[in-house]
């Protein structure tokens, strides 16, 4: 009777620690998969991360390209000028007998594109 009671713990106890390896399995389980999921979630943000900046150099990249185009070019030597009042002063100091803008038409001369543009407008071409 002793020792029926006495297996019968030693079974119970062997259940019991069977079960707490399992749920010991699970809880590594869980955390490998957390961990995972977490690598992944890492991984994915660095990868929007970095198409972001890839975003931000393109446009970067287009910018740059707009200001580059959008530039004033001295025809006498091919000198480019940011901003129409560097070129301005650029011609009357350098080619003081010229004009930095020309109507296409009549070809008279003017110094501001704005002038250009009101002459042409008032002629009407
Ligand atoms: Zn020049
Ligand atoms: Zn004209």
């Amino acid at each position: 009777m002793k020792r029926q009671e006495e297996m019968k713990r030693k079974e119970e106890l062997k259940r019991q620690e069977e079960m707490k390896r399992k749920e010991e399995l699970k809880k590594q389980e869980e955390l490998k998969k957390q961990e995972e999921m977490k690598r992944q979630e890492e991984m994915k943000r660095k990868e929007d991360l970095k198409r972001q900046e890839e975003l931000k150099k393109q446009e970067e990249e287009e910018e740059s390209e707009d200001t580059i185009s959008y530039y004033y070019e001295c025809y006498h030597e091919g000198i480019k000028f940011q901003d129409e009042k560097s070129y301005v002063t650029h011609f009357k100091s350098e080619h003081p007998n010229d004009y930095p803008f020309y109507c296409n038409i009549c070809h008279k001369g003017f110094y501001s594109y704005m002038a250009i543009d009101n002459h042409c407008r008032s002629k009407g071409h």
